[in-house]
């Protein structure tokens, strides 16, 4: 295939002195706002709800890290109107314009670079590190959606003696963007960046639990110039407003990330035709996983447990992406297991803004209830081999491996969403693959090995949007591993790859007999 001229923003180097004492001052300057009110924003104007909700720091739950807004019905049909006046001329505006409006986001992130990270830090106990790499996400989905909506703007012509053909792309309408919490910078920006450069008025309805970050988003896409109507802010309760959104007769396009069971819901709800509604409405939906890495007795097991380690409980296994199970062949089995218990104890948990923080806390105290849930289910299924202590204090949630457990137990089927590994024995390889197949999610697999036909072996049948060999199976990047599943993960488009903005436009061609 062609190759990318795309260039990826640069992570920062926090081994250099400079760039540790920024964030630091970030920290500090970030702290110091905490508790402060954000607003919903409909038509420019930012609207003074009655209710809002409170968004708690993970690490230390007694901190207000903000209160947000909860849009009603009534503001969520006003943000719709100013939508649909507003679509025909953004629309019509050119797509050079749209992408430069993108561009300018994207520098602006860049420049809020380490206030972003203290902000996620601070409201989804994201780690410093971790922090730093999705402010680099957001900014290379803006500038790859704008590089990749110019690429698809010229169309293409067919044309003969007597008939010319041209192929081209408009926007589908009024686009709702519903956002997950665990990336909550870089995925409301993508899924928001994808629909408006495609032309698309975007209403952003993010997760509750990072409706700051989120609010942070919105006033970048403001100050970048997005018009009013064109990009609007609406956090609001799930239950309430979500399903008024999804279900709008003049609602064309829903992007959402999330659990699999709301992914669902939405598109079945977005299935019904409404009254008044004349058109087929698009979803996007990127859901769960629940992901294995192989490990065959050639793997380097130095590499196979840092890679583990962190694909499981990096970001305390929060992402869609997260390792939940790690399938060992039998021969491998005793001293893997050894290692990645020795690893894993070592792992330093504590409060996400300190810089030796590797594990932070999970986001809610919701989270960890479901959380100790599974854990508990997991003594019952299988056996229970290490849990790390963990800070009295905050929403923490120990890193946890069970062993022996069968692949069909709940613990080896269901997304936990949270710090806690299977492992599973496989007699052979071909057996250890139908294991890592035998789940109803297709989102991200691993094989760390040094036998060729394994590697082959893997490339055709690991049944998963996104292989990684012989490296962890988080932190894909934009351009370079567009990101997506399939089966219940997904509906199998790719963010940040060359697919994506197709499903936020419509195709059109225009004949003409000459
Ligand atoms: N793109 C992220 C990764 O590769 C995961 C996104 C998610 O959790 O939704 O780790």
């Amino acid at each position: 295939g062609k190759t990318s001229t795309f260039v990826n923003a640069a992570n920062s180097d926090y081994a250099r002195a400079s760039q540790r004492e920024a964030i630091q001052a970030a920290l500090i300057h970030v702290h110091r706002q905490l508790g402060q009110t954000y607003t919903p924003i409909i038509n420019g104007d930012r609207v003074n709800p009655r209710e809002y909700s409170e968004s708690l720091n993970p690490s230390q739950p007694e901190e207000i890290v903000g209160r947000v807004g909860l849009a009603t019905i009534e503001d969520a049909e006003h943000a719709i109107r100013a939508a649909k006046a507003a679509q025909a001329q953004w629309q019509q505006t050119s797509v050079a314009e749209r992408a430069t409006l993108l561009r300018r986001a994207a520098d602006l992130l860049e420049a809020q670079r380490h206030e972003l990270v203290a902000w996620m830090c601070y409201e989804v106990g994201k780690v410093v590190a971790e922090g730093d790499a999705e402010v680099s996400e957001a900014v290379d989905f803006c500038r790859y959606y704008a590089d990749e909506m110019e690429r698809l703007s010229s169309g293409y012509d067919r044309n003969f003696p007597g008939e010319t053909n041209h192929y081209h792309y408009q926007g589908r309408g009024l686009a709702v963007v519903i956002s997950p919490w665990n990336f909550p910078l870089a995925i409301p920006t993508g899924m928001t960046a994808a629909a408006l450069v495609t032309g698309n008025c975007t209403i952003l309805k993010p997760a509750d639990p990072a409706a700051v970050v989120a609010a942070k988003l919105a006033e970048i896409l403001m100050a970048a110039g997005f018009p009013p109507g064109v990009f609007q802010f609406l956090p609001g309760r799930g239950s309430v407003i979500g399903p008024y959104l999804t279900q709008h007769p003049d609602v064309h396009l829903i992007a959402f990330t999330g659990s699999q069971e709301v992914g669902c819901r939405i598109i079945a709800e977005a299935a019904v035709l409404q009254r008044g509604q004349s058109h087929i409405k698009r979803v996007i939906a990127e859901m769960g996983g629940k992901n294995a890495i192989i490990i065959d007795e050639s793997a380097d097991l130095d590499q196979a447990v840092a890679g583990v380690v962190q694909s499981a409980f990096g970001y305390s296994g929060q992402k869609c992406s997260a390792c939940s199970r790690v399938i060992v062949l039998e021969s491998i089995y005793k001293p893997f297991v050894e290692r990645l218990v020795a690893a894993t104890q070592s792992l330093n948990i504590g409060p996400a803004h300190l810089p030796s923080t590797r594990v932070g806390p999970v986001v809610t105290a919701a989270a960890r209830d479901r959380i100790q849930e599974y854990i508990a289910k997991g003594q019952q299924e299988a056996e229970l081999l290490l849990s790390v202590p963990v800070p009295e204090m905050g929403y923490f949630v120990s890193p946890t491996i069970f062993t022996n457990v069968p692949p069909t137990a709940t613990i080896a089927q269901e997304e936990i969403f949270g710090p806690v590994l299977a492992v599973l024995r496989a007699e052979t390889f071909t057996q250890a693959l139908a294991i890592a197949n035998a789940t109803a999610y297709a989102l991200t697999g691993g094989l760390y090995s040094r036998t060729p036909s394994h590697i082959q072996q893997a490339k055709a049948q690991f049944a998963v949007g996104n292989l990684y060999i012989n490296r962890g199976i988080t932190g894909a990047i934009v351009d370079r591993q567009p990101f997506g599943g399939f089966k219940l993960s997904g509906i199998g488009s790719k963010a940040g790859g060359r697919d994506y903005l197709l499903q936020f436009l419509e195709p059109r061609v225009i004949t003409e007999n000459v």
